[in-house]
C-alpha cells in the first residue's frame, strides 16, 4: 500500500548554517544504507523522503531506520498529488484497512501556498471521514491519528510514526578511536558517541598465547552488531603478548594493570594519529572496578595526548546493561571469553596509585617505543559494512 517513507530529523533542523551539511550527510548515509531497498532519496522542506519500490521489504527497512543516527521518527506513507480530492481518497484508503472507532486528523502545512491551512484541512478531512466511515472524532484520546503533510509538490499521509534513535548523522562529528574489550561497557560507550555523529574506529588488544580464535570472533560479532549504527566499521586487532611479558618481568603485580592500560592507550594514540582521529573512547565508569578509581583513571589517562572520552563515567552498571540490551550487544558481551589480562591482573591491585610511582615504574621498561612499534606492525585490520 505504501509508496514512500517520510523521515523527520529533529536536532539537525536547528543547526543554523550547518543545517545543509547535516542534511546532505544524512541523505548520503541513507542512500548508502538503503541502496537496495528504496528507489530514491530526496529532501522536501525539512524532511527526507524515500520512494519505495513495488514490493518494499518493510521489516528490513524499519530495522535500519530505527537504528539510524540523526532520525527522530519516520513513517511508511502514501504519497499523493497536492489536491484535496486526492488527499480525501487516500485518507479513506489508508483508514479502511485499520480497526478503530475514534480518530483525529493532524495536518502540517509546510507549503504555505496550499489554499487550506492545517486547521481547515483537519476539519474538512475529519468531517469527510465521519461521513464515509461512520467513525467519531476524539481530539484528546484518539485510537488512531491520520497525519497529513503538505509539501510543495505532493502530500504524504500516514497513521503510524516509528521512533528513531535521534542524535546526529554518522560522520558529521569526526573520528574517534574506541578501545573495545569483550565486556559490556565499551560497546555501549562506542554506541553513545556514534549516536552523536562520530565515526568510531575499533581497537582491540589481545594476547595470542591466551586468546583463542573464538575470543576474536566474539569481538568481531560486537563490531558487526555496532556497524548498523554507523554504516561502515574498521577493527584493529593488536597482539600485546610481548608487552605483557615485559610487565610480568619488571613490574610488581599490583601495578601491572595500570601500566598495561597506559600502554594500550599509547598504542591507541598512534592509531588516532594515523587515522586522523581526534579522541579516544573507553567504557570507564567511575569506581566500578579497581582500575577506575579517580587516582587510577588519572594515572592511566594521563598517558594520552588525545582526550579520552568516557560517556559512561556517571552511569550505574544496571543503566549500562539496559542500553546494551537495547542495542543488542549485551547477549554477545556475556558470552564467556578469556580476558587479555590473566597474567597481569592481581588479586590486590593498587587502588590509589600515585602518578610519580607509575612513571618511575614505566621507566624501568626499556625500548618502550620499540615494543609499541612491534605491536603495530603485527596488527590486523578488518572491515565491516551494514
Ligand atoms: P568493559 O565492560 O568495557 O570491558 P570493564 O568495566 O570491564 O569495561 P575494564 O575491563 O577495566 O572495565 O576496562 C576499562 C576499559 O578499558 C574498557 O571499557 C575498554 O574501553 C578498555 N579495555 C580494556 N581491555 C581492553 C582490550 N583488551 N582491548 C581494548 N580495550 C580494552
Ligand atoms: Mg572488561
Amino acid at each position: 500500500m505504501f509508496n514512500s517513507i517520510v523521515i523527520h530529523y529533529g536536532e539537525i533542523g536547528i543547526k543554523g548554517k550547518n543545517r545543509d551539511f547535516f542534511e546532505k550527510k544524512l541523505i548520503e548515509n541513507l542512500r548508502f544504507a538503503l541502496k537496495k531497498l528504496v528507489k530514491k532519496v530526496y529532501r522536501r522542506y525539512g524532511r527526507i523522503i524515500c520512494d519505495l519500490p513495488k514490493k518494499p521489504k518493510y521489516k528490513k527497512i524499519e530495522e535500519i531506520l530505527k537504528n539510524f543516527p540523526g532520525i527522530e521518527y519516520f513513517a511508511f506513507s502514501i504519497k499523493t498529488e497536492l489536491s484535496l480530492e486526492k488527499i480525501k481518497k487516500v485518507s479513506l484508503k489508508l483508514l479502511k484497512k485499520q480497526k478503530f472507532e475514534s480518530f483525529k486528523v493532524e495536518s502540517k502545512r509546510s507549503y504555505k501556498e496550499f489554499p487550506l491551512n492545517s486547521l481547515e484541512l483537519n476539519k474538512i478531512l475529519g468531517e469527510y471521514i465521519i461521513k464515509k466511515l461512520k467513525k467519531k472524532v476524539d481530539v484528546k484520546n484518539p485510537e488512531i491519528i491520520l497525519f497529513v503533510e503538505i509539501c510543495e509538490k505532493e502530500s504524504f499521509l500516514y497513521t503510524k510514526k516509528i521512533k528513531g534513535i535521534g542524535g546526529l548523522p554518522t560522520s558529521t562529528s569526526g573520528k574517534i578511536i574506541s578501545l573495545l574489550s569483550g565486556g559490556i561497557d565499551s560497546p555501549v560507550a562506542s554506541f553513545l558517541l556514534m549516536k552523536r555523529g562520530a565515526q568510531i574506529i575499533f581497537v582491540h588488544f589481545y594476547n595470542p598465547n591466551f586468546n583463542k580464535p573464538k575470543d576474536l570472533k566474539k569481538i568481531e560479532k560486537i563490531v558487526k552488531k555496532l556497524t548498523k549504527f554507523q554504516l561502515r566499521s574498521k577493527l584493529y586487532l593488536i597482539p600485546v603478548e610481548k608487552i605483557q611479558k615485559e610487565l610480568v618481568k619488571k613490574i610488581p603485580q599490583a601495578y601491572r594493570m595500570i601500566l598495561f592500560r597506559r600502554f594500550i592507550i599509547q598504542i591507541a594514540n598512534q592509531i588516532a594519529k594515523k587515522e586522523n582521529a581526534k579522541a579516544l573512547v573507553t567504557g570507564d565508569s567511575l569506581a566500578q572496578v579497581a582500575s577506575q578509581t579517580l587516582e587510577n583513571i588519572y594515572s592511566i589517562h594521563s598517558s594520552s595526548i588525545f582526550p579520552i572520552l568516557t560517556p559512561l563515567i556517571g552511569l550505574n552498571k544496571q543503566e549500562i546493561i539496559e542500553i546494551a540490551k537495547k542495542i543488542g550487544t549485551y547477549e554477545i558481551s556475556i558470552i564467556p571469553y578469556k580476558e587479555v589480562c590473566p597474567i597481569i591482573s592481581s588479586s590486590h591491585p593498587i587502588t590509589k596509585s600515585k602518578i610519580e610511582d607509575v612513571i618511575n615504574l614505566e621507566n624501568k621498561i626499556d625500548k618502550k617505543e620499540k615494543l609499541i612499534e612491534d605491536c603495530l606492525k603485527r596488527t590486523k585490520i578488518k572491515f565491516f559494512e551494514i
